[in-house]
């Protein structure tokens, strides 16, 4: 398991600060948002520090996210959601502040007044085409 000193997430997995958590396996951790956009918004991180997705192998991004059934399905019936968020934010132009992998579940409610910008756009003719076989290629790579 490779940790880094400064990160916070690292820190709570050491147990050099407290968290509530509420799963721990040998390789992942889940505990409550210190700053809960709505009750029981919780967050599951490897115990290996990985900055972004993009840094984790895709087994242990695997055993990462076979987590979340079990776990959404457990935060949705204490807190009576009847829906959930799950928010993946990678670089700080996404809004990541701690750079250590984690997914936030966010609990959701019928009219909670929580949202976010969906502000749905639209492509220019052929721009759709050309990104497709851009994108296509570069995962030939
Ligand atoms: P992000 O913006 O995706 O990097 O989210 C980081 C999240 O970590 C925020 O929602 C914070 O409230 C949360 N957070 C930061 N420090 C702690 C901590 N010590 N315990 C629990 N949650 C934390
Ligand atoms: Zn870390």
């Amino acid at each position: 398991m490779s940790t880094s000193p400064n990160c916070p997430f690292c820190r709570i997995v050491t147990g050099q600060i407290p968290a509530a958590v509420v799963l721990a396996t040998d390789d992942a951790l889940a505990f409550l948002d210190i700053g809960p956009l709505a009750d029981g918004h919780t967050l599951l991180v490897p115990k290996s520090h990985y900055p972004t997705l993009g840094d984790m192998p895709p087994d242990a991004l695997q055993r990462l996210t076979g987590h979340l059934p079990a776990l959404t399905g457990a935060i949705m019936s204490v807190t009576g959601a009847s829906g959930f968020n799950l928010l993946q934010n990678n670089g700080s132009a996404a809004g990541q502040v701690v750079d250590h992998v984690h997914f936030h579940i966010i609990p959701r409610t019928e009219g909670d007044g929580l949202g976010f910008r969906w502000n749905a756009g639209s492509y220019a003719p052929g721009r759709a085409d050309a990104l497709c076989q851009a994108i296509q290629a570069a995962l030939r790579h």
